[in-house]
């Protein structure tokens, strides 16, 4: 198959820093877009898989999986887009197409295991796929998502990893008027969590460990905020929430979080620690409570929550940073330092030689 290479930015060892270099890809095929990246988002994910963390990483391995940019080149056989629309692209990049979850529109569940948009084998090249930290991507049609105009690019390009992730377990579990909703830590993923629950139309509450997190969350949309360390507080909220959000990817006490949900609440985790969450029986049976999961969303969905995000005018809180200075932004992360997420300007790697 013909390939041309493009720059990109990436690493080479779980140790090493990330740095430029060259990648493969492929000349579009009858149902392929390629699209001039210009923002791509950076995600926790992006880290673990850089550095090995959750094991299975192919190097050299290019992140990035919050991407957007503009379509620079169509297949004979797409129709839907032309070269000069704006267009994003996700987690997937891919999927079986036949198994159930794919035949509902769960790509992000299929059975045969979706292609992931970096760090996953691809289909087309016998190689891992390559993400976001690069000038191009070649995406068959149907793993392309249309950008509403009227939100800032830059801001819009989280909403392909953290609005979905925070959207899909809203939607699923019926969010809106008339719910109580509680989302636990406002990182990258909870802010946006807030930001869709209110728009939503429930009544959000924050849970934060940070009393200096209270006045952001408010600002964020949040109509209460609750200090998880103020046991008074706690208490005083128990059996109130619907449903609750756990953002949070550290070590925490989810029996806590559970006394807090009504009688049929749900608790879903989108944030992933890395060791098991142990959960009191009696934390859910009295009030027949639910403890869940959620991981991103289907094509279909995510085009939704885009349009979505485009009617209320919804994007992420960023920080736009230039590719030189991944590196720092990565430890930055590590240590919270971010409001509420990276935005790689990937202009600046056009300048890399
Ligand atoms: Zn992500
Ligand atoms: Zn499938």
């Amino acid at each position: 198959m013909n390939t041309h290479t493009v720059k990109a930015f990436g690493t080479e060892a779980p140790e090493a820093d990330l740095k430029q270099i060259s990648i493969e890809r492929r000349e579009v095929n009858a149902k392929d877009v390629e699209i001039d990246i210009l923002y791509c988002g950076v995600c926790h994910s992006d880290i673990h898989t850089a550095r090995n963390e959750w094991p299975g990483t192919i190097y050299p391995n290019v992140p990035g999986h919050e991407i957007v940019g503009r379509i620079t080149k169509v297949g004979s056989g797409v129709t839907k887009f032309k070269a000069g629309d704006l267009a994003a692209v996700g987690c997937m990049v891919d999927s079986c197409r036949e198994c159930e979850s794919c035949k509902e529109g769960l790509e992000q569940y299929c059975e045969n295991g979706m292609t992931g948009t970096y760090n996953a084998p691809d289909k087309h090249l016998g190689i891992q796929t390559f993400g976001g930290y690069s000038e191009r991507v070649v995406v068959d049609e149907d793993f392309v998502l249309r950008v509403p105009e009227n939100l800032d690019l830059a801001a819009a390009a989280p909403l392909l990893c953290a609005g979905i992730t925070t959207y899909s377990p809203l939607r699923h579990w019926k969010v809106g008027p008339g719910k109580k909703v509680g989302i636990v830590g406002i990182g990258g993923l909870g802010h946006m969590g807030v930001k869709l629950a209110k728009a939503m139309g429930a009544h959000v509450v924050v849970i934060t460990t940070s009393a200096s997190k209270t006045e952001d969350a408010k600002r964020l949309g949040a109509d209460e905020v609750i200090l998880s360390n103020d046991e008074e507080q706690m208490k005083r909220n128990a059996g109130t929430l619907h449903f609750i959000l756990d953002c949070v990817s550290a070590q925490h006490d989810i029996n806590a979080y559970l006394r807090l949900l009504k009688r049929d609440g749900q608790l879903t985790l989108v944030g992933a620690p890395e060791e098991p969450l142990p959960v009191a029986p009696f934390s859910l049976i009295p009030g027949r409570k639910s403890f869940s999961g959620s991981m991103i969303g289907g094509i279909a969905e995510t085009q939704e929550m885009l349009d979505f995000c485009g009617r209320h005018n919804i994007t992420s809180d960023i920080e736009l940073i230039a590719i030189q200075d991944i590196n720092k932004a990565y430890e930055r992360m590590l240590k919270g330092d971010v409001k509420y997420r990276f935005v790689i300007d990937m202009a600046s790697l056009k300048n890399e030689l």
